[in-house]
């Protein structure tokens, strides 16, 4: 289990390709734009299309998709398959993680999604080179921030720690980010076991570094760069600081109202979103069960919201301090042609036993048309000394995680856990949506051989289901996140981690299949409740994330930790096969009436022909006829034939220049190194 960092070092670096790219570029542009590389044709479109080659593993391909995902939600940029454009992304898996610096106008673009690069923050960071980013340390002025010390980086490495200067490289006007996604670590590229990137600063030196999310100043970056206003998947976000309440109203269907308040006796002693530290604010909306009668009733409705995707998740902390009578209930009001004043909908119903804690709720919705989110709270019969309050709303065009692991105390637990096996703890049981029993186990001080990091591990458990399902459990993908409470979702800094089963992998101590049925492959365990069942082994990572990294941001708030957990069919398994039916490409090359349509990838012109004539060439340029060519006798059957060996042509043509562009690719691109760490098999079972 004891991991390496392992470096991934390639051969060329980003200098060599800064030479190669930026002479033509300076002389075409006069003015200075924009540590982002300057010149409008290094943009890419909005919407980004791209290839997930057939050589990416299937975890990395999920992974991906959801590198996407959170582009979409806090950026401008978004990502299409791609139909033909004439820029476009492949991503493919490579020997290690490495893009190159802003779009190269070169038609197939690469990207590398190597071994051990299946991480998000990973992918998220190598899309920002391919938008136009370097990395952080390679800012002009950097030297006023971190000290590098060239004596302890390996041998031949020293390409990777230039700088460029502010005619090629733009800071966008932001300060340098010791926690952008960009940054290396201390550790890179380090022949021994001193660091080679000293912060100025003592300490950010376990700042830098970091592969969770996007820091606010990469996006700040992006969204300057970009221009970018809006996201396609953000909704709203709501923490009641303002008096205005994010414009959410007061119906007059009701007969009593939420009321916004930063204490209430009975509980909450404070907010969710500062809890109560800072002076004059945390507010929360409240709806007091103590007065009033049976079946007295307030909604709260938010603005109106305009849906572009068709599903929501809708994320709020609840606290109960009322009777467990007393009902909050999430309606949506739609408004439709039909409908112009709106219909409400019921979508949840939360009930439960006053607690004295915010807990942390996910309601799924599925609007289609202008809506409002409607929050009821009604009085139940029981005796109430307090009420319900709600705080931290987010809305966002995104799916809802299927499962969640509270656990409270945490700082108990960091403080008295063992590292190693006798500080691990369990989460629940859970379902995956075809009925895999799956569960996590994390190591609140990490394993023996990585202290002071939480380690992460999924597993199969024996279920009800088992009899009925296929084994062993084939490209099933498990997502575990440790969320960041920041009250607002844009700035949460997530850490996250997949894992696929791949149904042929073998156990490294005998000959069954990984992922089998669990009471085949697995051990006994026990529920804390006593019930006995089968635990199969393990995937997962030491290092998940280090204690000063979970000591920082919003990992722990009121002293809880929240793990998010989806379980899933592998994207490959949902997604439609490519080339089933003709795609068309969006912009048509093809003259003469020609079709453009994409085979294997590729454009392709099918070029029109009649009985006696044809068009043919790459864009159906060149005419052919019986005239022109009195030796051949032309039926229409030949003129088909014709017209089909032509593009037979054109498709080898295309694809042999396809293949020949991505071998000079290798030759001449901008290198990425990361640290990774590979997920390791769990030997603890
Ligand atoms: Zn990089």
């Amino acid at each position: 289990l004891d991991l390496e960092w392992s470096s991934k070092v390639f051969e060329l670096s980003d200098f060599l390709y800064v030479l190669h790219g930026l002479v033509g570029d300076m002389l075409c542009f006069s003015t200075i734009e924009r540590n982002s590389i300057i010149g409008d044709n290094y943009r890419w479109p909005h919407t980004i299309p791209y290839v997930l080659d057939d050589s990416l593993e299937m975890n990395a391909k999920g992974v991906i998709l959801k590198a996407f995902e959170q582009y979409r939600l806090k950026t401008c940029i978004d990502f299409k398959p791609w139909e033909g454009e004439k820029n476009y992304i492949s991503v493919f898996k490579g020997s290690g993680c490495w893009s190159s610096v802003g779009n190269r106008q070169e038609g197939l673009q690469q990207l590398s999604i190597g071994a051990n690069c299946d991480r998000i923050g990973t992918i998220q960071h190598e899309f920002l080179h391919a938008l136009g980013f370097w990395h952080e340390q390679s800012r002009f002025d950097r030297d006023d921030y971190v000290s590098i010390m060239w004596d302890r980086i390996q041998p031949g490495k020293n390409h990777n720690f230039i700088k460029y200067d502010d005619t090629i490289s733009d800071s966008l006007n932001v300060p340098y980010d010791y926690t952008s996604v960009m940054h290396y670590s201390q550790n890179a590229f380090r022949n021994g076991t001193e660091p080679t990137i000293v912060t100025n600063i003592p300490d950010f030196m376990d700042v830098i570094g970091q592969r969770m999310d996007f820091s606010d100043y990469d996006l700040q970056k992006l969204n300057r760069l970009y221009n970018c206003s809006s996201s396609l998947s953000f909704m709203d976000t709501c923490s009641f600081e303002l008096e205005n309440i994010c414009g959410m109203i007061q119906s007059s269907d009701d007969n009593s109202d939420w009321q916004r308040l930063s204490q209430v006796p009975a509980g909450p002693n404070t907010d969710h979103t500062n809890m109560g530290e800072c002076k004059d604010s945390g507010y929360f909306m409240h709806f007091n069960t103590s007065a009033g009668a049976e079946g007295s009733t307030a909604i709260l409705e938010s603005r109106i919201l305009y849906p572009k995707r068709g599903f929501q998740c809708l994320q709020f902390y609840f606290y109960n301090s009322g009777h467990e009578s007393d009902r909050l209930y999430v309606w949506v009001r739609e408004y439709t042609s039909a409908h112009p004043n709106g219909t409400l909908r019921l979508i949840e119903e939360i009930k439960g036993s006053p607690a004295s804690y915010w807990q942390l709720h996910h309601v799924s919705l599925n609007v289609t048309s202008k809506f409002r989110v409607v929050f009821q709270g009604v009085r139940g019969s029981g005796l109430s000394k307090g009420g319900l309050s709600i705080d931290d709303i987010n809305l966002s065009e995104t799916q809802c995680p299927h499962h969640v692991w509270h656990i409270r105390n945490f700082t108990h637990l960091l403080n008295t856990s063992p590292a190693g096996t006798a500080g691990r703890i369990y989460s629940p049981p859970f379902y995956s949506s075809k009925g895999y029993a799956f569960q996590v186990s994390l190591f609140v001080n990490g394993t023996a051989n990585n202290p002071f990091n939480l380690a992460m591990y999924l597993y199969l458990i024996s279920g009800a289901n088992d009899d009925q399902l296929q084994w062993p459990c084939a490209w099933q993908q498990g997502t575990m996140t440790l969320l960041d409470q920041h009250p607002d979702i844009r700035q949460r800094m997530s850490n996250q981690r997949s894992i696929t089963t791949d149904p042929l992998k073998l156990s490294d101590s005998s000959s069954n299949y990984f992922w089998d049925r669990p009471d085949k492959v697995g051990s006994v365990a026990t529920f804390p409740n006593g019930t006995r069942f089968m635990r199969g082994p393990g995937i997962g990572t030491s290092t998940f994330l280090t204690h000063q990294r979970l000591r920082s941001r919003n990992f722990i708030k009121e002293d809880s930790v929240y793990i998010l957990l989806t379980m899933e069919a592998s994207v490959t398994l949902t997604e439609k096969p490519e080339m089933e039916v003709p795609n068309y490409c969006p912009d048509n090359p093809c003259e003469n009436d020609g079709v453009c349509i994409i085979v294997d990838r590729v454009s392709v012109c099918r070029c029109p022909a009649g009985d006696n004539w044809w068009y043919m060439g790459e864009k159906c340029e060149r005419r052919g006829s019986t005239h022109e060519n009195t030796v051949i006798v032309v039926s229409s059957t030949i003129a088909v034939f014709v017209v089909m060996l032509i593009v037979t042509i054109t498709t080898a043509v295309c694809l042999k220049k396809k293949y020949s562009q991505r071998k000079e690719n290798t030759e001449s691109l901008t290198l990425e190194v990361v640290s990774i760490l590979p997920l390791s098999t769990n030997i603890y079972t």
